[in-house]
This record gives structure tokens, C-alpha cells and sequence, in this order.
């Protein structure tokens, strides 16, 4: 099958960045396609991560990073009060465990300021315990980051790509780009669900950034997929922390976290651990060695807890220090590279620097002056009222009582509302990231076949017997 509609621009990639760059192009008088080369949207990175909405921190001042994620976090709380996306602002307390770590926060503190935030403070190891009770012995001293959130991930994808739909944005999956052919004044891209034509393309390709660039003749960076495995502890054990506990940060990373999930659990992780797979995005016994050996030290209590489940995401590290956001003006062709470990907080403020590098670039920018508003996305956020809870609700539609997830509480309205979305799951798979069916304790064991039952029927699919 061929689209041979040609369009101002091509984003390639639906994650968290490039459904934010399409949204906001859309907000302008162009005509743009996201195209995806998986069966739905928030099926990579932007799926599987830590889930903190940062303030920016710890980021190395000056670098573009830095103003990203500075910018990104208020351009995203914002946007999450406008459409429903579920955070908890808990903040973090970032805690020393030796005489090393603790000369080190007031440079923590100042490369914060440096950062343009201001709210850090250094407090003494029974500040610390007063904050964090069951944290493990041998705490020295802390510094509080009262700004540090969580957030659900898949609904910060889902919204920022349902609104670039409802802008007009076309979203076009299963079309994973293998091909380029540039021409004066259009490039044709070849993909697996056929061409696709338009004067820009963007690539927000992820961990396949360096192969889409590759096809417009670079060799200017690999991407190296950087695995994070993270355990999940059981609702039970959310009374044990209230806030996101860090270590103090390494060159290679923000290290071993415990946190509170937005879904009402408790979470142990990431690691990181280069690897070259870029579809390695299974779990490993080495890796969960590891996590409860620093668990074991950072909270003991927590491991007495039971283990809802596993999983792990892949970054895409590249040999650069900064983001590598890049417009070729030539090859009418804008690459969005190196979007580690902070692209979720940082995704809307990349769209807004990408939107303006393209007008740099020649790209004419009007904006349209009537927008639809923002979507009202469903709360999976376990402080925040759900169906479940709303007796006017369920009085109003019946469907909203009927407990289909019983462990995660997901009602059969939830998931027929999802399946009838403007950007409905493919599979049951992202039913679950647009509803938390089928997350729970139970992992599916009790509740799988119904969900599947639910979803084959509203989405007019046979029911294997
Ligand atoms: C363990 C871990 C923890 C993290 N924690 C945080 C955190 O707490 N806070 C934070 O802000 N960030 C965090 N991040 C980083 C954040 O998740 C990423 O920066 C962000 O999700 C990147 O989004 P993306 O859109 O660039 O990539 P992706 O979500 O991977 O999207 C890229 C898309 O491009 C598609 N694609 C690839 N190749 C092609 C092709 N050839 N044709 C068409 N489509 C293609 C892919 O299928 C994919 O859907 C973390 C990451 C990891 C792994």
C-alpha cells in the first residue's frame, strides 16, 4: 500500500518526542505525518522508564540538555493540569553515604542554581531519616529536591499524540522508514507500509536515530542502547517511601533509585548497562542481583516485600555529551539525537526548539489561530479519583462499576472507552498502558482472558477459542 500524499512534514517516530514535535507543528498552518514503525504509539523508550518528571537539576549546566529539561519540566506540569495526566509532585531527597558523597552536595546544590533551580537544600543525616523513616543505616546527610515528580509516562505519549491527531496530524504505524530519496523539492521515504512524501522530515527515531540518519548520508553518531532493568514492588509497600530517594549521581548516570509510582507502587532501579541488541529489552538475573543489593542497603525493609513485576528500558546513549539536535537545510531533514535519560521531562521543550530550528531552516511557521482544545486523558494515577470510586459515574453508565482488573481495579467502561479512543490499542498490550489492566499483582493470571474477551469484542476482533 502506497500514501502518496505529500506532506510539509514527516516526523518518524511516535515516542514521547515525536508525537510532542508533531503536535506542535500541527499547532501551525502544515500539513504533517507521524510515522511510527511499530503498531502503535509509546511502544519504545517512552514506555519503559523511571517515570520522574525531572526539574533539571543535576543536569551539566549550559548544555542544551540542561535548558531542555529546565523548560520541559514546567512546559509538562502545565500541560499535565490541562489534560489530566496524572503527577505527584513527591520531590527527592538525594542522600550521601560516605564522607565523599557528602562534600559533594554543596556542589550539588550550587550546579542546581546553575541549572536556574533554586529550592535545594542540604540537610543533616536525622533531616534525612525524619523525611525517608525506613531508609537503610549509615545515612549521612542529604540533599531535598522538593520539585522532583512522577508521572505516567504512556499517558504523557498517548496525549501529546492524540492532540497531534486532533490538530490533524496524520499517524500513520507499521511504517518503519528503510528508505530515503531526496529531491529538490520533496524526499520520498520508503517504509514498510509504503511511501510517504514531504518537504521536511524529522527524525525522532530513538534507539534507530543513527540508521535513519545514515540514510541521508551521516556517519555522525551511534546509538548505543543503555538497558535499565527496574523492579516493582507490591501496593503494600508504598507506606514505606513517599518520596524519590536518589543516590548521588555518577558520570554514568542518575544510579539506583527507589521511588513511588504514580500507579500506588513502589520501584527499585534502573541499571545501566550498555549492550548492543537494540531490541534487548528482557530482564536478567545479573541485573536483579544487582538492584537488591543496592536495595538491600538503601531500604532493607522494602525487600521484604512482594515483587509485582519486572522490566526494563533501553536508552539510546550516543558518543556525544549533549542532545544532538541538528537541521540540515539542504536536505530539508532536522535530526533529534541522543534524548538519553530525560526525553520524557524534556519532550514538549525539544518540540518548541525543533519548531523554531526549522524556522531558522526557511520552514514557513503560521500558526493556526483555532486549535481544538487539549484531550482529557483517563487518570491512572492512584491518587486521583478513578471510575471505580465515582458513584455519579457508574449511576450514569454501568459499565464503569464492572470490575474487569480486579488487582489494578480497571473497569469494563475503561477499557471500551480506550478501544474507541482517537488512538485505540492495537493490542492488549497497549490496552494496558491506557487503562493499567492487567498490571497488577495478578499480572494477567486472573484477569487475562476477559481483558482480551473486552477488547476483542469492542474492537471487532474474533475471540480465539
Ligand atoms: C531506564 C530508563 C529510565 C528513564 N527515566 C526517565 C525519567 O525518569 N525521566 C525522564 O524524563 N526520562 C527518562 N528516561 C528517558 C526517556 O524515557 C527517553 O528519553 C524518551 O522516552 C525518549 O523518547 P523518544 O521519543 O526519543 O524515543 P522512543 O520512545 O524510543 O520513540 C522512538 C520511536 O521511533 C520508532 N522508530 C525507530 N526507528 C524507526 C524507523 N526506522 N521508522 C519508523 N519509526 C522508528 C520507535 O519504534 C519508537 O516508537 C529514561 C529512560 C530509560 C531507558
Amino acid at each position: 500500500m502506497t500514501t502518496p500524499t505529500a506532506y510539509d512534514v514527516v516526523v518518524i517516530g511516535a515516542g514521547i518526542v515525536g508525537s510532542a514535535i508533531a503536535r506542535e507543528l500541527s499547532g501551525h498552518q502544515l500539513s504533517v505525518a507521524l510515522v511510527e514503525a511499530r503498531g502503535d504509539v509509546g511502544d519504545g523508550t517512552s514506555k519503559a522508564n523511571t517515570a520522574i518528571l525531572h526539574t533539571g537539576f543535576d543536569a551539566k549546566p549550559g548544555t542544551l540538555e540542561s535548558a531542555m529539561v529546565h523548560r520541559g519540566y514546567h512546559l509538562l506540569s502545565d500541560y499535565a493540569k490541562r489534560t489530566g495526566i496524572p503527577v505527584e509532585r513527591t520531590g527527592a531527597i538525594l542522600v550521601a553515604w560516605d564522607q565523599e558523597q557528602l562534600d559533594a552536595l554543596p556542589g550539588l546544590r550550587k550546579k542546581a542554581g546553575d541549572n536556574g533551580y533554586h529550592d535545594c537544600e542540604i540537610i543533616d543525616a536525622a533531616a534525612v531519616y525524619a523525611d525517608v523513616p525506613n531508609l537503610g543505616p549509615g545515612a549521612l546527610g542529604g540533599l531535598t529536591v522538593p520539585d522532583e515528580s512522577i508521572i505516567c509516562t504512556w499517558t504523557v505519549n498517548l496525549a501529546l499524540a492524540t492532540d497531534a491527531v486532533n490538530r490533524g496530524t496524520v499517524l500513520l504505524t507499521d511504517h518503519r522508514v528503510d528508505g530515503v530519496d531526496i529531491g529538490a523539492d520533496a524526499t520520498t521515504v520508503y517504509t514498510s507500509g509504503g511511501e510517504v512524501t514531504a518537504r521536511w522530515i524529522v527524525n525522532a527515531s530513538g534507539l534507530g536515530a543513527d540508521l535513519v540518519d545514515a540514510l541521508f548520508g551521516y556517519q555522525r553518531f551511534t546509538v548505543t542502547p543503555r538497558r535499565g532493568e527496574l523492579i516493582v514492588y507490591d501496593k503494600l509497600a508504598r507506606a514505606l517511601v513517599d518520596k524519590i530517594v536518589l543516590p548521588v549521581p555518577t558520570a554514568r548516570g542518575k544510579g539506583v533509585l527507589v521511588s513511588p509510582t504514580i500507579y500506588g507502587n513502589v520501584m527499585l532501579g534502573p541499571t545501566s548497562e550498555d549492550l548492543q541488541d537494540r531490541t534487548a529489552t528482557g530482564t536478567s538475573e545479573a541485573g536483579f542481583d544487582f538492584l537488591l543489593g543496592k536495595g538491600r542497603a538503601l531500604m532493607p525493609r522494602l525487600l521484604e516485600e512482594e515483587v509485582t513485576a519486572t522490566y526494563s528500558g533501553l536508552r539510546a546513549a550516543i558518543d556525544n555529551v549533549d542532545y544532538l539536535i541538528e537541521a540540515d537545510t539542504a536536505q530539508r531533514y532536522l535530526l533529534v539525537g541522543g534524548i538519553r535519560s530525560t526525553g520524557l521531562t524534556a519532550g514538549m521543550a525539544i518540540a518548541e526548539y525543533v519548531r523554531d530550528q526549522l524556522a531558522d531552516a526557511g520552514l514557513s511557521l503560521t500558526p493556526t489561530t483555532e486549535l481544538p482544545a487539549p484531550p482529557q486523558m483517563p487518570n491512572l494515577g492512584e491518587a486521583f479519583p478513578r471510575p471505580f470510586q465515582q458513584p455519579d459515574a457508574i449511576a450514569a453508565d454501568p459499565a464503569y462499576g464492572r470490575i474487569v482488573c480486579f488487582c489494578e481495579r480497571v473497569t469494563e467502561g475503561e477499557i471500551r472507552d480506550a478501544c474507541h479512543s482517537v488512538i485505540p490499542p492495537a493490542t492488549v498490550e497497549g490496552l494496558r498502558r491506557r487503562t493499567r489492566v492487567m498490571n497488577g499483582r495478578c499480572q494477567a493470571f486472573f484477569c487475562g482472558a476477559e481483558v482480551q474477551s473486552v477488547f476483542d469484542r469492542e474492537t471487532d476482533q474474533e475471540t480465539p477459542r
